[in-house]
């Protein structure tokens, strides 16, 4: 472990070890390293006898509520005054949506995305990690917890899916030890992936896929492939916006440069974007994500846009 982050660690133990109360947040329409990250300390901090509130600032997919602790976690933060503030996995702090000076207790911050507007006393990014979960396993791991079954799911479910199932490039050499070390612990790898990965859907959420990806269009100047849901989509497919987590890997997968973008018009005149790309097409895509004020990773990175979707995707295509 670098040395660097072994030093942080110990901060951290410091900043905990006279907490009582601690809120632990991950970013808005969270994915599931989002959510287990948060589930994870949730579930290690519930053992120690601490008093700790999972806040996420939208509802996570269903699809996750076998992660323990699951319909703990808040959508509010409501009046709380805590000791300690984490902050996990969330890029911008904006993205947490929790209003400046809310707290004025010390933070915490995890994360692996990209130095871009991360906050706290301990600051810990390290976008060399496939994951937060893969972070957080590290700082178990430091202090000699025994990390039970219930941690193991959710460290698992955090590393799988943010690795895009050990396709994408951050996994390593660590990733895959922490994976096996976490197996002897008895989750099953073939659930967790099946749940994580997209296999497992409603009959309404199949279909809405298949018109996502039925209507995708491949620029002929960029290479980039895309596709885009409309509110109106939303209402008549009754799906919702976290239901279409990875759909955008697909979607890039059929570009030849393997740039992809997906737009969600989840409101009208608010998108979100979510773009992709591999190594071998030489685009980094959180340069054209921060550019549209987002973040996110070389190779996975997302932004929040308002206009139209024309108008939004005729902004990417400038940058691409
Ligand atoms: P996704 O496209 O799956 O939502 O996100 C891809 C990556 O970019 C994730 O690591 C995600 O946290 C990050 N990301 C997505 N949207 C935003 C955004 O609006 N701002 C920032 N800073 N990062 C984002
Ligand atoms: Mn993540």
């Amino acid at each position: 472990m670098k040395a660097n982050l072994l030093e942080q660690f110990r901060q951290i133990d410091d900043l905990l070890g006279v907490a009582e109360t601690i809120v632990i947040a991950a970013h808005e329409n969270p994915d599931p390293d989002a959510v287990s990250s948060v589930l994870s300390l949730h579930n290690f901090f519930k053992s120690q006898g601490k008093k700790s509130i999972p806040y996420l600032p939208d509802a996570p997919s269903k699809s996750l509520s076998y992660l323990p602790g699951f319909f703990e976690i808040r959508n509010e933060i409501g009046q709380i005054d805590p000791d300690v503030l984490i902050c996990l996995d969330y890029g911008d702090f904006r993205r947490l949506r929790i209003p400046e000076g809310a707290f004025s207790c010390p933070v915490i911050t995890i994360d692996h995305h990209v130095e871009s507007d991360q906050r706290g006393e301990v600051k810990i990014v390290e976008p060399g990690y496939s994951s937060t979960a893969e972070i957080i396993y590290q700082w178990f791991k430091y202090k000699n917890i025994a990390i039970s079954k219930e941690l193991a799911s959710c460290l698992l479910t955090g590393i799988i899916s943010d690795s895009g199932g050990f396709r994408h490039v951050s996994t390593s050499h660590q990733t895959l030890t922490a994976v096996s070390e976490l197996l002897l612990r008895g989750v099953s790898l073939n659930k967790i992936i099946r749940r994580v990965l997209a296999s497992d859907k409603s009959l309404s959420v199949s279909r809405a896929w298949g018109e996502v990806l039925s209507r995708i269009k491949l620029d002929p100047h960029t290479q980039l492939a895309y596709s885009w849901l409309t509110p109106d989509d939303f209402l008549r497919l009754g799906v919702r916006f976290v239901d279409f987590e990875g759909i955008v890997n697909i979607i890039s997968s059929g570009s030849p440069s393997s740039i992809g973008l997906f737009l969600i018009e989840y409101e009208k005149g608010r998108i979100k974007g979510s773009l992709r790309s591999e190594p071998n097409g030489g685009k980094n895509v959180v340069q054209i994500a921060r550019a549209l004020g987002g973040g996110g990773h070389p190779y996975a990175a997302g932004f929040q846009a308002d206009g139209s979707l024309d108008e939004v995707l005729k902004k990417v295509l400038k940058l691409v």
